[in-house]
């Protein structure tokens, strides 16, 4: 079998702004990488002005189907399983309420089929989401809902009897948006006379407040390559938007690391250091 690591994202795009490069870094080193998209993103608005396009608005879907191909392959994901649902919408909106809306698929229906993709593929590591207080899209949180039930139901074999043996992974994480990545890059802004994309966050930030434990993979060499995912998502990503407003440079000299936090581990699963699994 050989050593894989599955992602569970919402929506295309995710995939790239969260733990891109820690994916592009494990996949070099042999990994199989499987990721496994919720939804289509088809309720997500136009945000670069440039592929704002009567073409692109006739499909959104199609495009974004396409945007997450060539991501997938720049990070260097040996598969994309895409689990159908519509995307949610932002919360509030009517999308919410849409029968095929991620959110109103019966948890459990959802749940067996990622049971079924796990106990097949077989990872060592699964990479989730936390509660994302910071970002509370409906389709976030249920991925959140489902990424430690995933955990323990593909390993209990009472459950979901016709999908698959038994499977426990060794580690479950979420990419972490961490406050020492945000200060140590905003800092470093700041030394070189340039202005921050996260100025407000840190205003809203107390000063007292700290990270919990994570797990920082070092991800220098791959910085470029996971901002050329994120490029893909032309539709998503204004490559003149904040995103990009931190040099590559920048970024390697000071905080060339991804941050994951631990949700979940097998017992006497062996220690980490610095890597997602030993
Ligand atoms: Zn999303």
């Amino acid at each position: 079998m050989p050593r894989t690591i599955l992602t569970l994202h919402a929506h295309p795009d995710d995939e790239s702004s969260k733990g891109a490069a820690t994916i592009a870094r494990y996949s070099d080193r042999g990994f199989r990488t499987v990721l496994v998209t919720a939804t289509g993103g088809e309720a997500g608005d136009i945000l670069n002005p440039a592929a704002d396009t009567p073409e692109v608005r006739a499909d959104l879907a199609a495009v974004r189907r396409a945007e997450l191909r060539e991501a997938a392959s720049i990070i260097g994901y040996d598969d994309v399983v895409m689990l159908g649902y519509r995307d949610s919408g932002m919360p509030g909106t009517a999308e919410n309420a849409h029968p095929d809306a991620f959110v109103n698929a019966p948890l459990d229906e959802v749940l067996e089929r990622l049971v079924a993709i796990v106990r097949s593929e077989r990872p060592e590591v699964i990479i989730g989401y936390d509660d994302h207080e910071w970002y509370p899209h409906p389709d976030h949180l249920r991925v959140h809902d489902l990424s430690e039930e995933l955990f323990i139901a593909a390993a209990d074999p009472d459950r979901f009897q016709g999908s698959g043996s038994a499977w426990m992974a060794q580690r479950l994480y979420a990419p972490a948006f961490s406050l020492r990545r945000i200060r140590a890059l905003s800092a470093a802004m700041a030394d070189r006379g340039l202005e921050s994309p996260f100025g407000r966050w840190i205003e809203r930030i107390d000063p007292a407040a700290d990270d919990p434990p994570l797990t920082s993979v070092e991800i220098g060499a791959y910085v470029e390559r996971g901002r050329d995912a994120l490029r893909a998502h032309r539709t998503q990503i204004d490559p003149a938007g904040p995103w990009f407003q931190i040099p590559s440079d920048v970024i390697r000299e000071v905080y060339p690391y991804e941050d994951f936090e631990l949700m979940a581990e097998r017992d006497g699963a062996p220690e980490t250091g610095s890597e997602l699994v030993a």
